[in-house]
């Protein structure tokens, strides 16, 4: 039967639903806490940019112990704010960074304190953090989904990558960009989830360099898993 037709081949792409679905048995459900106070994880977001959380951790605990209080952050010497946070990397851009970031809340706001975000709505409380100095999409994503509860969709090395491999966004697509994407895609009350289990697939299965596809509840649907083994 050489003319016979052979059942299609071609892949539907995966759904955000279905991804959600298999990765919760595997990463555990996640419930949404508030990690922060706002200002804390602006800050301490900015103290994540290319080191790890450890390391952030690290370098924000000694940044507070040295300098109680905000004011101090922003009146200290750059040279001993670089020093308190040597410990998370890139000391010299973040502590220029944070002192521009405070300069702008106490200039814009008049008090080292975000909560006020929390009653407006999210694209105006986006639009606000995306003015600060060096604030881009994911650190903006990141105080409105942790602090607030809001329906953002943080999109870092991880949640960028894991997205890439399953189709959800195109190869070309840079993590920037893929905010808006994502967030049309997923729905809002599953936009939180997907982010920690996408993230904690990212850390444990479908990792940079070589991803443990064998093991990867997603391998019958992932458009990239021949090309990953
Ligand atoms: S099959 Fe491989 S490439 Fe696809 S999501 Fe799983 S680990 Fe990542």
């Amino acid at each position: 039967m050489t003319n016979a037709r052979r059942p299609s081949r071609r892949r539907i792409p995966v759904q955000p639903g279905l991804v959600i679905e298999r990765l919760v048995p595997v990463y555990g459900p996640v419930e949404w806490r508030q990690r922060m106070d706002p200002l804390d994880e602006l800050i301490f977001t900015v103290l994540t940019q290319h080191t790890s959380d450890l390391n952030a951790e690290r370098a924000f605990k000694q940044m507070r112990t040295r300098y109680p209080a905000w004011r101090d952050v922003l009146d200290a010497p750059v040279e001993d704010l670089t020093d308190a946070i040597r410990s998370g990397g890139l000391a010299n851009q973040k502590s220029a960074r944070l002192q521009l970031i405070l300069a702008d809340i106490l200039k814009r706001h008049g008090r080292f304190d975000l909560a006020f975000l929390g009653a407006m709505s999210m694209d105006e409380a986006r639009s606000w953090l995306l003015a600060l100095p060096g604030v881009g999409p994911k650190t903006a994503a990141v105080v409105l989904a942790f602090s607030f509860g809001m329906p953002a969709m943080p999109v870092d090395t991880h949640v960028h990558r894991v997205s890439r491999r399953l189709g959800l966004i195109s190869k070309k697509t840079t993590a920037d960009d893929a905010h808006p994407i994502l967030e049309d895609l997923i729905k809002p009350e599953d936009r939180y989830m997907a982010h920690v289990l996408l993230i904690a697939h990212g850390r444990r299965t479908c990792k940079a360099l070589h991803p443990l596809c064998g093991n990867c509840a997603l391998n019958d649907v992932c458009p990239s898993r021949e090309t990953q083994v």
